[in-house]
């Protein structure tokens, strides 16, 4: 080994004592810290240079005593995105809720509520993803059976949504608005159904991003804030299970894009500047919030007594 080899492996390991590590039980990092921590890691991951930290036995005795995650993530189940993976983190860092479409309906809300509220996760991630057969399902109206359309129904509006809002558009076109439609359609639903996700974010103590994973080149393509939040976060509460949005909700949804953008672009100052750059090369502008019904759980009744 070099002299000069040495020394580089040195300030290598020294680099990694010094990052910080967001899911550690001592602090509680702000959004922005969160965010940075992500878009750090995926740009490792996308330039096949992860670390993986935290994932070793250390760690592990460390969250065997009690999780501290930093961020609480919404995605699909598809296989080629796990977002402790395509971020780089390690155990204890990413509260993860993983569901084909990234749909939030009242199961994936209540999981979301836990990650946020009981963990105090500072930031939730609806990360949505190209190629996503879901949506691509629903966009070309394939047939789907058993359990599928009581999922598939959430993704409904917003395919919808993306086909009224891209009239011109050829059909890989249409699925992929579809695809940034049904991450917004995602975080309308939570605003919509959750009181207390509304709650944090008025508080200052939440930030609920939309983003899109590309599963072509590994990166992540950040979409900002729901362009309606100002409107959404005033929503009167309604419960998933008993279906019946509220009225704000509903004119939010149903509401004015651009106008609302540059309204939401008002009130949330605080971006970040890669969240600003992110925001610059993709307005979220173009992004009106799809109309949907109140989420309901459509399940059916099982046979016999709880499985759990
Ligand atoms: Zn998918």
């Amino acid at each position: 080994m070099t002299k000069r080899y040495t020394l580089r492996c040195w300030l290598a390991l020294a680099g990694l004592a010094m990052l910080p590590a967001l899911g550690g039980a001592a602090e509680t990092p702000s959004a922005d810290q969160a965010l940075k921590e992500l878009q750090k890691g995926n740009a490792r991951f996308a330039r096949g240079k992860m670390l993986q930290l935290r994932r070793d036995q250390a760690r592990l005795e460390e969250t065997a005593k009690g999780q501290h995650p930093f961020v609480t993530v919404l995605t699909c189940s598809d296989s080629r995105l796990p977002p402790e993976i395509v971020f780089d983190q390690g155990l204890g860092d990413v509260f993860t809720v993983r569901v084909a479409g990234n749909v939030a309906d009242v199961d994936e809300i209540g999981t979301i509520e836990y990650g946020v509220g009981h963990l105090h996760a500072p930031l939730c991630v609806v990360l949505g993803h190209t190629g996503c057969g879901a949506v691509t399902a629903v966009a070309k109206g394939a047939e789907v059976h058993g359990n599928i359309p009581a999922l598939v129904d959430n993704i409904a509006p917003a395919v919808e949504n993306a086909r009224r809002q891209n009239p011109g558009a050829d059909e890989e076109q249409l699925i992929a608005a579809a695809i940034e439609a049904n991450v917004f359609q995602s975080i309308a639903d939570i605003f919509t159904h959750s009181e207390e996700v509304r709650d944090l974010v008025t508080a200052g103590k939440l930030r609920v991003l939309g983003a899109v994973y590309d599963i072509k080149t590994g990166r992540v393509r950040w979409l900002g804030v729901h362009p309606g939040q100002a409107a959404l976060l005033t929503s009167i509460s309604a419960s998933p299970a008993h279906g019946g949005a509220g009225a704000a909700a509903t004119q939010a949804e149903t509401g004015h894009g651009a106008a609302k953008t540059e309204e939401a672009k008002h009130e949330e100052p605080a971006a970040t500047p890669e969240e600003a750059e992110a925001k610059h090369e993709e307005p979220a502008a173009e992004h009106e919030a799809p109309v949907k019904k109140a989420p309901a759980k459509k399940k059916a009744e099982p046979s016999h007594g709880s499985g759990h």
